[in-house]
């Protein structure tokens, strides 16, 4: 039953409407036909290779595809989730934007760790996303997930109860990340928005897709699983599709993902014990690539261990590690660092389940972590194909024209995909 303040709403606002189809007999004035301004929507379909589009279960991408600009991406490194979404809106490769992993340390704070769940500002501050500068010059953004995006930028949480966290701005419209949120209703939340009257209608909007990610992880990227996952997202991005064209609201839309998917395999493990003695590290992160440090006192048993040609990994200090990986210059990078050849993965020990499925983390060159980048919209010219050697930090330059927004000194280069906006 409904509570009776409520009723007597409902009851007032059916008076209301009954008074005003018969208070007179004159057609109410036809409202002018608002011709809405093309809006920018960044979509990120977490995990998505762009091989996957010749699957033949993406109609709906597929025609975005050929109707506008299709490309590999390269993501940066490491090919991770949290490190790559931050550099799309930020411009910032990890090693400048903090978000180095998707599991940090930072000497600075000893006491705490950063996780995929961590919203707290301080984490987070030192690149700013293209919401906050767009908010800033007056652009409206909303975003229906993306890493970062809950976050209060530029803020600080306070050290003690209740953490209030003074400062930060977010963008206009936002949600708290949560998977069981189901991907109609995320793309219902864009329509949703955009449907709004146009004071309060962003002009910027993002939208998050996770299926093909956690499939792909699952089951591996060849496996009928994932290629499933990428029919249901493509049903989604239809949806999207049919609705922006129900509402008569043009947009310019960019497909990206963070990185592809390689297959995994128990034949292809590399136990960190078996590499170095355990008494002489401490692992920070394991997987494509390991991330460790020394236990005090024990740095030169460590280096002579892992820094010489070993099997199928190769190792560094992180002052060391090749200048195209453009990484190991940030404070949260810990001091020893190792790279898997692409497949292979590091444990601690040897594991006791079968290893299989898929993963990400590896080079950012390896065919297996391109990501995907599709532009459809009135912006486009279709005639452009980028250069392959173009990164997802090119992305956010991109995004400050669409959003007609002066960006932030980045590592994203302009001039990469100027000639993908008309005139
Ligand atoms: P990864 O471990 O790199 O494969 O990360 C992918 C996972 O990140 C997804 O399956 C999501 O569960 C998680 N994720 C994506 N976006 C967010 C977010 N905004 N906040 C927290 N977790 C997220
Ligand atoms: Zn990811
Ligand atoms: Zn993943």
């Amino acid at each position: 039953m409904l509570p009776r303040s409520l009723a007597a709403a409902f009851l007032a606002l059916a008076a209301l409407s009954a008074c005003t189809t018969t208070s007179t007999d004159r057609p109410a004035p036809v409202a002018q036909a608002e011709q809405p301004a093309p809006v920018t929507i960044l979509i990120s379909i977490d995990g998505f290779r762009p091989d996957y589009l010749t699957r033949g279960v993406s109609p709906h991408l597929n025609a975005l595809a050929s109707s506008g600009v299709e490309a590999s991406m390269r993501p940066s490194f490491p090919t991770k989730t949290f490190p790559n979404h931050w550099a799309i809106v930020t411009g910032d490769r990890p090693d400048r934007s903090g978000i180095v992993a998707n599991n940090m340390e930072d000497e600075s704070r000893p006491k705490d760790k950063f996780t995929m769940a961590s919203d707290d500002p301080y984490w987070w501050n030192e690149a700013e996303p293209i919401w906050i500068t767009a908010e800033k010059q007056g652009v409206r953004t909303a975003t229906m997930f993306w890493p970062g995006s809950n976050v209060a930028w530029g803020g600080v949480k306070a050290a003690e109860w209740p953490y209030t966290i003074s400062n930060g701005s977010r963008p206009s419209d936002w949600a708290q990340f949560n998977e069981a949120i189901s991907p109609t209703q995320r793309v219902n939340g864009v329509l949703d928005v955009l449907r709004r009257p146009a004071d309060i209608r962003p002009r910027f909007v993002t939208l998050y897709f996770d299926e093909v990610d956690t499939t792909g992880h699952i089951n591996g990227p060849d496996a009928a699983q994932t290629t499933k996952a990428v029919a249901d997202v493509d049903a989604h991005i239809g949806e999207l599709v049919a609705g922006l064209k129900a509402l008569g609201q043009p947009a310019n839309i960019l497909i990206v993902s963070d990185h592809g998917m390689a297959a995994k395999s128990n034949d292809r493990v590399i136990a960190i014990d078996k590499v170095a003695d355990p008494a002489d590290y401490r692992i920070v992160e394991t997987g494509p690539y390991a991330s460790l440090a020394a236990v005090p006192g024990r740095e030169k048993a460590l280096e002579a261990a892992l820094l010489k040609p070993l099997d199928h990994m190769q190792c560094w200090r992180k002052g060391e590690i090749p200048a195209r990986f453009h990484y190991g210059a940030h404070r949260r990078i810990p001091p020893y660092f190792c790279l898997a050849e692409t497949g292979w993965v590091f444990q601690a020990t040897t594991p006791a389940k079968p290893v299989t499925g898929g993963d990400h983390g590896w080079d950012d060159r390896a065919p297996e972590m391109q990501a995907l980048f599709i532009a459809n919209g009135p912006a486009f010219d279709t005639r452009f194909h980028p250069s392959p050697d173009f990164t997802n930090v090119d992305v956010y330059p991109l995004l400050a024209r669409l959003l007609g927004v002066t960006p932030l000194a980045s590592d994203g280069n302009a001039a990469a995909l100027q000639g993908l906006v008309k005139p």
